[in-house]
């Protein structure tokens, strides 16, 4: 089934009994060539890119839930691509790249809307950083504008421009940043898969990895074992746990982060907002809702909700900076359970040690952004058993070695400080 304007128009004039389930919804095989273990949005676009890319389509998708019922359809949709260190940089740009040509690729609508990110500075030391990473974007390929105070007052006149905590004093403008639909992403991945013949099966938790004189040889389910020659790990918040059914443990600490969205509005906000030195960012979906959200909760935990001390600072930033979203009333938060690295960068690799064992990991709470990246490239390392280009720095053994650390923030190598 191809989507078009005319489709629309004919479902429309015709009560809309044409369109067709976007997926099936297959029942396991005895043995697939490869397993993708989490049907999250990485894991989705691993099974698109391995179909698309390299024609192996004798592959399985294992959701413990249902399809996007992860972080993928949790988070606050942000895609950007203003990463400061070599590693990220090549990766994110490609990942934009990729997301440009989504809708088209997919036939499907996702909603990538580029209406701008602005990250917002309040002291000199911070505009110099801004500069370096601007910089750095720019000769990466990607683009980058410095705005002094007068220019973030133009975009974004409803700021609280008086206040003295955190007086703004500029902004880094990336035009090609913004939102896109995060289930349309989920959903848009997993019809693209399943079209081309991966099985995509829902409500079945992977709950052991078989593993033969260091070789893996399938897993364990809630619907019987399933043989495979590859398995890939790309399970998110639940990495760690899962991991551990093949005897490893990762550098990974799971711990929640919290989001919130308000009653619609008329539109009031066209960027993305990001007010580090509160710990706040903010964009209006097109419904009119103000989506924003802020830092970690700071304990580990696999509970998909937060607690009441973040809800308080994330108002109290939010008020500092806008005080006109006062009025507006929350609708609803959530939580999701993020893969937080020591590094605050990611894992795309093999599992040391365990021949046909792939991981895909350490997305902290930036991996929507990176859903046709990461798919990309976890295809690539699974199809080739090298990995690709863009994301060859994403090693593993960074944290055994300590070569390679890409600690983009700077604030050292703690989990809940990235
Ligand atoms: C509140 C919030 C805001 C965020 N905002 C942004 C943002 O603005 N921009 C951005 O780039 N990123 C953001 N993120 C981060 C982003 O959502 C995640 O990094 C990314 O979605 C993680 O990858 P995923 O989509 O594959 O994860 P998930 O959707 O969580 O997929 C993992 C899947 O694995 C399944 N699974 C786990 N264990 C098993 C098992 N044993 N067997 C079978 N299946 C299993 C889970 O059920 C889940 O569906 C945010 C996250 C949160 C929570």
């Amino acid at each position: 089934m191809r989507f078009s304007g005319l489709r629309v128009l004919k479902e429309g004039l015709s009560g809309n009994k044409g369109w067709q389930a976007h997926w099936r919804d297959a029942q396991p095989k005895r043995a697939y060539d490869m397993i993708i273990i989490g049907g999250g949005g990485h894991g989705l676009a691993t099974a698109y890119y391995l179909a698309r890319n390299h024609g192996i389509t004798n592959i399985a998708v294992l959701e413990k839930g249902y399809l996007g019922g992860g972080n993928v359809g949790r988070n606050t949709t942000i895609v950007r691509a203003n990463y400061f260190l070599p590693g990220n940089s090549e990766f994110y740009s490609h990942s934009l790249k990729l997301w440009e040509g989504l809708e088209e690729d997919l036939n499907y609508n996702v909603m990538h809307s580029q209406r701008g990110l602005i990250n917002l500075f309040h002291s000199d030391g911070q505009r110099d950083a801004f500069a370096r990473r601007g910089n750095a974007m720019v000769n990466q390929g990607d683009d980058a504008i410095l705005l002094d105070r007068e220019g973030v007052r133009r975009h974004l006149p409803y700021l609280d421009f008086e206040q003295t905590r955190f007086p703004i004093y500029g902004g880094l403008y990336h035009p090609r940043g913004g939102t896109a639909r995060h289930d349309a992403v989920a959903w848009g991945y997993a019809r693209g898969a399943s079209e081309r013949g991966v099985d995509l099966i829902q409500n079945c938790e992977v709950t052991g990895i078989d593993i033969d004189g260091g070789v893996v040889k399938g897993v364990r389910t809630t619907k019987g074992p399933i043989k495979a020659g590859k398995v890939g790990i790309v399970v998110a918040g639940r990495s760690g746990q899962v991991a551990a059914m093949a005897g490893r443990s990762l550098p990974v600490e799971s711990h929640i982060l919290q989001a919130f969205v308000t009653e619609g509005l008329k539109p009031v906000i066209d960027h993305v907002v990001s007010f580090g030195m509160g710990h706040f960012y903010i964009s209006q979906s097109d419904k009119g809702g103000l989506v924003f959200g802020g830092d970690l909760d700071f304990y580990a935990s696999y509970a998909s909700r937060g607690n009441l001390p973040m809800v308080e600072h994330v108002m109290e930033a939010g008020m500092t900076l806008m005080p006109m979203i006062g009025k507006a009333k929350i609708l609803r938060s959530w939580g999701g359970i993020m893969d937080m690295t020591p590094d605050g960068s990611p894992i795309i690799d093999k599992m040391d040690g365990i021949e046909g064992l792939y991981i895909d990991c350490g997305w902290n709470y930036g991996g929507f952004k990176a859903v046709p990246a990461s798919g990309w490239c976890m295809a690539h390392l699974m199809a080739t058993n090298t990995p690709h280009e863009v994301a060859e720095k994403f090693r593993l053994d960074r944290f055994r070695t300590g070569i390679g650390i890409m600690d983009e923030e700077g604030t050292g190598s703690q989990h809940n400080l990235h």
